[in-house]
Order: structure tokens, then sequence, then C-alpha cells
């Protein structure tokens, strides 16, 4: 049997890591399993590189930058295949080109369009552990390295736990599963056993970085199972496949978000094609918009607020400054200070009330809602900042998610 395990950035963060990593490793191998490994950088190296790009060029350019990126992945790829090694095994180590992950252009957040394994399996077949760096391929039009985005090296594991068919894809982190909440914020948090592709969507697309949310969309397009589980214990984690025709609780989990930035734009003319101009300016610029509230029209004029990537936001504005002439509106303004949090679950598409409850909740709790987003198994509000932890605790209680406290105890939750 194929199997394909991811190991994060924590999980390799020093040699005494990646000897444990390959410990294990070598207990698939010898247990009879042809073993496919995904590795991320080692502890915060890609944020370090990503400061250091900062530091010589306000703009790298993207091409450098992945060139950049990518050899964390290149450092803890060879690092392991020694581990291995020194464990009697052998292991082809192979960066994302050399495995045949072929994407697209777009530096900085490339999408995997083919993957051709050949090397993968001729290193399986020779008896090696394939080991692989995450996050990475190359580009099909200009065969320049490409990433995919941070935390992508969950979709490098998925994507290859599709192309090899293996029946599983593993991803090992610094937490056991995935939990009703993030439990450095809810010390109450729970695991849950199991979670849906839909519902996983959600949660990720809504700050859940436990997966990237591409390798879950990857993995739900490609019936992918994802056993989200500790590299610390031997302890089953979180399965993330389809849904069961299990009764299933109305609710799965809250997320929360505080990359993003709130830009809104003020007194502008209240007449057609002003939005469509608007944020067909952000869609050329590859600027990801996410929520949109547009008020309704007084004196001729309205108001349009979105959220977008606090990294974005300069950006943003730049481009406004062009458009709001030709439109004609009358302010502009970006700001850092808030954060989205999310209740998601597939049970209130039949369960009317859940929208009050949560507001009910926030309210209760003295916290401000400034903007709120729904899909049908999910409701979005923007509030402060500084009212993150307090509003997710408030949502997560109100809902009675919680269960035992969580590994990370009290003391974590308040760092
Ligand atoms: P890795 O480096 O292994 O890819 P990440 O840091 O990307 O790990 O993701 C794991 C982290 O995701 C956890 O340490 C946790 O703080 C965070 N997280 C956020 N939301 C959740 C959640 N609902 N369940 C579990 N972990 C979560
Ligand atoms: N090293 C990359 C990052 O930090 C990719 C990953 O860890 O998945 O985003
Ligand atoms: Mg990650």
């Amino acid at each position: 049997m194929i199997v394909v395990q991811k190991y994060g950035g924590t999980s390799v963060a020093d040699t005494d890591r990646i000897r444990r990593v390959a410990e294990r490793v070598e207990r698939a191998a010898r247990a009879g399993d042809r073993v496919v490994v995904v590795v991320s950088a080692m502890g915060q190296m890609t944020d370090r590189l990503v400061q250091q790009a900062n530091e010589l060029s306000p703009e790298p350019p993207g091409r450098e930058l992945d060139m950049l990126l990518t050899a964390g992945e290149r450092i803890s790829m060879s690092l392991l295949a020694m581990a291995i090694h020194a464990r009697g095994l052998t292991a082809r180590s192979l960066t994302g080109s050399q495995a045949g992950i072929i994407t697209d252009a777009v530096h900085g957040r490339a999408r995997i369009l083919d993957i051709t394994p050949g090397r993968i399996t001729e290193a399986l077949q020779g008896g090696h552990v394939a080991i692989v760096a995450g996050f990475q391929g190359v580009s099909r039009e200009s065969k320049d390295v490409t990433t995919l985005g941070r935390g992508g090296s969950d979709t490098t594991a998925v994507a290859l736990a599709a192309a090899l068919a293996a029946p599983v894809c593993e991803i090992y982190t610094d937490v056991d599963g995935v939990y009703t909440a993030d439990p450095r914020l809810v010390s109450s948090a729970r695991r849950l056993r199991e979670v849906s592709h839909e519902e996983m969507l959600e949660l990720a697309a809504c700050g859940a970085k436990v997966l990237q949310v591409r390798s879950v969309e990857y993995a739900r397009n490609h019936g992918v199972d994802i056993h989200v589980r500790s590299s610390f214990s031997w302890q089953d984690g979180t399965w993330v496949r389809k849904a069961s025709t299990m009764e299933h609780p109305i609710i799965s989990g809250v997320a929360h978000d505080t990359g993003e930035g709130k830009l809104v734009i003020r007194r502008v003319p209240d007449k057609p094609g002003v939005a469509a101009q608007i944020f067909t300016a952000f869609a050329d610029a590859n600027i990801n918009v996410d929520m949109i509230v547009q008020n309704v029209g007084d004196d001729g004029t309205t108001d349009i607020s979105c959220t977008l990537p606090s990294a974005e936001g300069p950006r943003a504005l730049h481009l406004l400054e062009h458009v709001s002439s030709e439109i004609g509106a009358q302010q502009v303004s970006f700001d850092e200070q808030i954060a989205k949090v999310s209740l998601v679950g597939a049970g209130m598409k039949t369960h009317p009330g859940v929208a009050a409850a949560m507001f009910r909740a926030l309210s209760d709790a003295g916290v401000n809602i400034e903007m709120i987003s729904t899909s049908t198994i999910r409701i979005s509000v923007v509030v402060r900042r500084s009212d993150v932890e307090a509003a997710v605790n408030a949502v997560h209680e109100h809902f009675g998610l919680g269960g035992e406290s969580n590994p990370f105890g009290e003391s974590v939750a308040r760092q």
C-alpha cells in the first residue's frame, strides 16, 4: 500500500524532530508500506526568508521570491533523507519539479495543473522512501519554480495522494486533529473525530489554518480522505472525508481570521456600473476580495465596504486612487484592526435561528458586529480585532461546542 505522510514546519523544526520523523517513516516502511513523505520548511524558516526578502525590496519579484522560499523545503527534505539513511533504509529526496508537480505560472500562489510522478514511483519501486519538498512545483509555461501559497505543503500531499491513488493522506502537525475552534484561542475546544470536506473547506477558508484551503478543495474534488494527526503521538486524529449519512451535529466549529482588513469606499454614486468598475480593478490585479457590503443609497450616493488580505491593503488603496476619481468616490480607507469570526456547520441548512443565536452570543459578550455574510453552511461576522478572543469564545460556548480542556491548556490559550 502507498502511504502519503506530510510533516509540517513544527514537526521538522530541528534535527531531533527530523530524527523522530525518520522513526515514524521507518515504522511504516518496515510494516511493508511504500512511503511518500512531504515536508515543510523547518520551523519559522519561510517567515524568516520572506522577512529577509522584504528587507531588500519592498516588492520582491515573484520569480525570485519563489526561488528563495522553495529553498526551505529543500533543506528539510535532504536532512530527512539523511536521517532515514542513518536508520538503515534508503530515501530519495525530490524537489517539486523533480516530483512532477506541474503548475500555472502565478508566482506565490500557483495552482497545480498536472502531476507526473514518474520519479516518485521509480524511487518506490527501487525500494526507497520518496521524500518530496512541499509547497512547490514548476510552471508548465515558463519552466520556473513556483510556490503554492502559504501552507501549501498540505496541497502537495493531497495532490500526491490523489495521483498515486493512496487510500489516505496523513497530515502530521503540532495539534492532534481538527478542533471545534483554534485550541490556542479556546481552551475548551474539542477535537472532532470526523468532519466533511464541505465543512472543512469552510473552516479552512475562514482561517482554521490547520489545513490549507486548497488542499481541502483538492481532496474534495478528487475524493481523497485526509487524516489530520499529531506528529508527537500515535493517537487517531480527525478524518476529513465525504459527508457520511450519519446524524451530524448542527455546528462543527468556529474559525477566526485576523489576516484581513476592511476597505471602505465612501459616497460613490449610486448608479449601475460602479461596483463592477471597482471590483474589476481588484480582479485584474489578482486581489482576492472576501466579504462585500453595500449600504442603502442616500442622496444618490452609497458606501461600499469589503474585506481583503491585509497584505494587499496598500495595493488596493493605490488602485482605488485611480478608480475613485473616475467613479467619483469621496473617501477611501483601509482598516487593519478587524477580525472575521465564522460559525460553520452543515446542519445550519435545515435549522433556523442559528444566525440569531450567534448574534445574541456576541451581543451578550459586548462585541459589536461590523459586517455579516453567510453561505448555506456558514455565518461570518467582522468584529474589532481586539474582540476576537472574546467573540470566538462566546460563540463557541453559546453553541455548546466545548469539551474537556485541550492539550494546549489555559496557558497557551492565553498567549
Ligand atoms: P503545520 O506547520 O504542521 O502545517 P500549521 O501551523 O499550519 O501547522 O497548522 C496547525 C495550527 O493550526 C495549530 O497549531 C492551531 O493553532 C491552528 N488551528 C487553527 N484552527 C484550528 C482548528 N480548528 N483545529 C486545529 N488547529 C487549528
Ligand atoms: N513552508 C511553507 C509555509 O510556511 C509551506 C508549508 O509549510 O506548508 O507556508
Ligand atoms: Mg500548515
